[in-house]
């Protein structure tokens, strides 16, 4: 019998042999030291009638899973989370959609495009490649002078891209070949793709490696550090999806940066969607609510109910999907000039 898992009220002990526990080690590190904090939310697989069978299938493998955090790396992480031939299912088998973004309100590209145009303010070329770019949405919105590549998976999307002037050169980042840039790119970008990973730490790796000598590796995800999460914990709303699996915070991406020779120049906290502060107030209050009402607090509760605008969460139930708060960190990584990833 092995400790597993600790928290400050509770020791629990389990047999490791059990296949349960064999998925629950850190996908990051793979200790199987980590803190429980708390039961995940319901998951939107399991509570629309369009999911196809397989993916609710793999969803209810989920159905009772915990939020853990790492106790060696920090990585919060799904425990226990789909497996690596699971998610590969799961991503076959999602519906075809179409993903119609307003880049204006893209809290991740608009932090990044000012980041990158700051730093490039001249007419050099510059070169970007964006992994999992759909149809280039991101990449549409820097200058045209600059070379733009993506890496996307998507029939859907690689059919966006052929239309425009953006070049596909792989379905996956492990694909990629340098040939049309042997140095590696000026700047790589992951947006909202991390918390899918099943494996970061080779990810990380990979994307790290494309990266040429002090160009820019920039990675936008949720902040696990935020008020929101460490009040909602399993209930964030993050994590209202079995394809969301790892979580990070500022000191797990520094702590990689310094152990792979990619320094971090910056670190912004943004929104999932950028909106006005009325409605950031008022998804905080709805967080707050949420939080008061699962801990017993219902003088809070009744308090937030009274404010103007606020009446409905007298019946709200479920995830509050407050994607308007400052949950998302976009870390920019700047390899070193001697750095071998
Ligand atoms: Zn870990």
């Amino acid at each position: 019998m092995k400790l597993l898992c600790t928290d400050k009220n509770q020791s629990v002990t389990a047999d490791p042999g059990d296949p349960a526990i064999r998925q629950t080690v850190c996908p990051y590190c793979r200790t199987s030291d980590w803190t429980d904090l708390g039961n995940c939310c319901e998951l939107a697989e399991l509570g629309s009638p369009d999911t196809p069978e397989v993916i609710r299938e793999i969803a209810e493998a989920s159905r009772d899973s915990k939020l853990a955090q790492c106790d060696r790396c920090g990585l919060l992480f799904r425990c226990p989370q789909p497996s690596r031939d699971d998610l590969r299912r799961l991503y076959r088998n999602l519906p075809a959609t179409i993903w119609r973004y307003d880049s204006s309100s893209m809290g991740s590209w608009m932090t990044a495009k000012k980041h990158l145009l700051s730093q490039h303010p001249g007419s050099q070329p510059v070169s970007v490649l964006d992994v999992g770019a759909f149809d280039g949405g991101f990449l549409k919105c820097l200058p045209d002078t600059w070379r733009k590549y993506a890496v996307e998976p998507s029939p859907l999307g690689q059919e966006e891209l052929r239309k425009s002037k953006i070049r596909w050169i792989a379905d996956s980042a492990e694909d990629v070949v340098l040939d049309s840039e042997p140095d590696g790119f000026d700047v790589v970008t992951l947006f909202d793709v991390f918390e899918h990973l099943p494996d970061p730490a080779e990810t990380l790796r990979v994307l790290a490696d494309l990266v040429k000598p002090a160009g820019r590796l920039m990675v936008s995800t949720c902040n696990a550090r935020h008020w929101s999460w460490r009040m909602m914990r399993g209930q964030h709303w993050y994590l209202h999806s079995v394809q969301h699996v790892c979580f990070a915070n500022p000191a797990f991406f520094r702590s990689w940066g310094q152990q792979h020779g990619m320094k971090v120049e910056s670190h912004f906290s943004h929104a999932h969607q950028i909106a006005g502060s009325t409605a950031r107030l008022k998804h905080s209050l709805e967080v707050v609510h949420a939080w008061a009402t699962q801990n017993g607090k219902y003088y809070l509760s009744r308090l937030i109910q009274s404010l103007p605008g606020m009446g409905h969460m007298a019946h709200k139930q479920g995830v509050v999907f407050a994607n308007t708060l400052q949950d998302h960190q976009l870390v920019v990584f700047r390899r070193l000039e001697s750095s071998t990833p």
